[in-house]
């Protein structure tokens, strides 16, 4: 972080639903657009940004899992999945004047790197933004832990969560109870304890267990990722 709060280097994670825009399956182009826009600006005022994409708008292992498919060869699905919402963005990165690299955790030469941390962190080095996609390239993980993992590998400094239609973690769910409440800021512990929906308890711990600040905010609002990037109160904080 420079004197002025502005975070230097960030994973963002991305969630499938949220590049499937309003849609529900598949990608939105034009939200993948905004995004990769968003994220050119704040690569362009200096700070470093590695993603990692979802799939949940393809596959989710867990739910392919309850009509009876094997559990991990869904999951393999799911994480092939994401590999698309990478190179969709990667496509709109490109388009935006920056620098992308793709790196994935199957390895799958023709369409991506192996995911390799010393050269992702080279990649940013040089102002490129790095895409982590395939998850872990294990099943019964998730791309928020994946996100949790890749960030502490790469020496993030926070993990920004965008979300799709909520700019925050609530105290119970906005979409269906109008008396929700936002939480400005809560402990790691809170959001295991009331097993709030952020993210997997697997990434919550990870998080905790390394001290890695987690800010959930609204992705789509328009100059949002900045003002994530620049320590701005927006959404909510999750820290010790
Ligand atoms: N997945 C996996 N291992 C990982 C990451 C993802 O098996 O390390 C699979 C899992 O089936 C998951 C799917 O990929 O449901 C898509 O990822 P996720 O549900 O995390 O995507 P999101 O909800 O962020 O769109």
């Amino acid at each position: 972080t420079t004197e002025d709060g502005v975070r230097r280097r960030v994973l963002l994670k991305l969630s499938g639903e949220a590049l499937a825009g309003g849609g529900g399956l598949g990608v939105d182009p034009d939200v993948v657009h905004a995004i990769a826009r968003e994220i050119a600006a704040v690569v362009r005022a200096g700070t470093q940004v590695a993603v990692v994409v979802g799939g949940g708008n393809f596959f989710r292992g867990a739910e392919l899992q309850v009509r009876g498919m094997d559990r991990a060869r869904s999951d393999y699905m799911g994480m092939l999945g994401t590999v698309m919402n990478c190179l969709a963005l990667q496509d709109f990165l490109i388009k935006e004047g920056v620098e992308t690299r793709v790196q994935t955790a199957i390895t799958m030469g023709q369409v991506a790197e192996p995911y390799l941390p010393l050269r992702a962190v080279r990649h940013l080095e040089k102002g490129r933004v790095v895409i982590f996609g395939a998850g872990m390239g294990m099943p019964y993980f998730s791309t928020d832990t994946t996100a949790a993992q890749r960030a502490l590998e790469i020496h993030a400094e926070a993990l920004l969560m965008g979300k799709n239609g909520v700019d925050g973690v609530y105290d119970s769910d906005p979409k269906t109870n109008p008396d929700a409440v936002k939480f400005d800021a809560l402990e790691y512990s809170e959001v295991l304890t009331r097993d709030l929906k952020v993210a997997d308890a697997t990434a919550i711990t990870l998080c905790r267990d390394n001290a890695l600040p987690i800010l959930v905010f609204e992705l789509l609002t328009e100059g949002n990722i900045a003002r994530a990037v620049r320590g701005e109160k927006i959404g909510t904080l999750i820290s010790r």
